[in-house]
């Protein structure tokens, strides 16, 4: 472990340790049949809190590009559910802060356009900021105006120059992606008018301990958020929460809402019942992070007694769900094919290619049906129903369900 490593926002060593998952391959990248007899590259995923600010990061080892280059391949608006996530947040937007054709919103990560699709079809001005070519290219073809740029101070100061000022900013799920969090967030102080409103939303951390999902644990993720270092951070650019909502997404988000130190929004009663909540957990002092890392050690133990007591019976076990999440779960444990015979995913895209790792072939749902296995592991918990229910004829033949997490559980 490297002294020299220091906290990305307030520059303390960091000391302690969060999880230490091991040295893994990326988990958004599949492997096609003819690299299959290369080895995947793999970086250390290792999460540490720093004792000052606590704010749980990640240290930065994968270029960036390396995640958004040319083929990125995840478009948001593949995803019927958080297309109209995004429609919903457009309508409650417009009408809580009374936007119009003389506003502007601004969406930072804004993807191809999911979101502020919404807002041009009521009349509402926007503009994107997408450094990704392929969705931004996306969004420009869908009539959306977007600069292909990563976001931070000095691209708020272009815009600002450019004539471009908020009333809404949007940025969702990119808070947690960025190495530089305080040049970032100095964007948001920049570009904002006096009266404007960022709303920003991330996987809660409070969540990630609680429901033991260290499987949502990437390399693209640089730091792993509380409200209160959030609301420390946000300060240190002069800018202030005023409420903050709850949401299913991602395994438990947080919508925080802020604006400029000065602007008239006054507190609404979620600021103060997530702080209330965060601090009976515990999240204001280093014991809460404590421990994370033995409970994580467990579920791994858990997993692989379940695995290798099925082989030793003669079972066959196949999962579920080619997504990044199953993947840090099965590098993480060193399951293979000995393991677990194969992976279905619905995406035909991703069907014929190998799963990072662990390097199982990842195949259409109908093998399941055709092979019949003693076990489905169900690797995205979060759609645990839906796949169950899907999935019934699994029942047909005696076959049961299986999830990892929160803990190991056959059903
Ligand atoms: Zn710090």
């Amino acid at each position: 472990m490297s002294g020299a490593l220091l906290c990305i926002n307030c520059g303390t060593p960091l000391r302690r340790t969060f999880v230490n998952l091991g040295s893994t391959p990326i988990s958004n990248f599949n492997v096609r049949p003819e690299d299959i007899s290369k080895p995947d590259p793999t970086y250390p995923l290792h999460v540490r809190i720093c004792e000052s600010c606590l704010l749980v990061q990640a240290e930065g080892v994968v270029d960036r590009s390396a995640h958004f280059g040319e083929d990125y391949q995840y478009f948001s608006s593949f995803a019927a559910s958080w297309v109209e996530h995004a429609r919903r947040y457009a309508e409650d937007m417009i009408a809580r802060f009374g936007l119009s054709e003389d506003s502007m919103v601004v969406e930072v990560a804004s993807n191809d356009g999911y979101l502020l699709q919404h807002f041009v079809a009521r009349g509402v001005p926007v503009l994107g900021v997408e450094p990704t070519k392929s969705t931004a290219n996306a969004a420009i073809a869908k009539g959306i105006p977007t600069e292909m740029v990563f976001f931070g101070r000095a691209t708020a100061e272009r815009l600002t120059r450019e004539g471009y000022a908020a009333d809404l900013m949007a940025s969702n799920n990119v808070l947690a992606h960025v190495p530089d969090i305080n040049d970032f967030v100095a964007g948001f102080a920049t570009l904002l008018k006096p009266e404007g409103v960022w709303t920003v939303e991330f996987p809660h951390i409070l969540n990630l301990i609680e429901e033991n999902q260290f499987d949502t644990i990437y390399h693209e993720h640089y730091s792993y958020l509380s409200l209160l270092v959030v609301e420390r951070i946000l300060t240190k650019h002069g800018l202030r929460v005023f409420n903050v909502e709850e949401l299913r997404t991602h395994g438990g988000s947080l919508r925080v809402f802020s604006c400029h130190r000065d602007a008239h929004q006054s507190e609404a009663p979620g600021l103060a019942r997530v702080r209330a909540k965060e601090a009976d957990f515990g999240l204001d002092s280093l014991g809460a992070y404590e421990g994370f890392d033995a409970k994580v050690q467990a579920a791994k133990k858990a997993l692989l007694a379940f695995l290798n007591s099925a082989k030793a019976e003669g079972k066959t076990v196949a999962a579920y769900g080619a997504a990044a999440k199953g993947n840090t779960l099965l590098n993480y444990c060193g399951v293979g094919t000995d393991l677990v015979a194969y992976v279905v995913d619905r995406n035909d895209k991703k069907q014929g290619r190998y799963l990072p790792g662990s390097r199982l072939p990842i195949l259409a749902p109908e093998k399941i049906a055709e092979t019949k296995p003693d076990y489905v592991l169900i690797l995205p918990w979060n759609l645990r129903r839906e796949i169950e229910a899907q999935m019934g004829e699994v029942r047909q033949w005696g076959g049961k369900f299986v999830v990892a997490i929160p803990k190991l559980e056959v059903f």
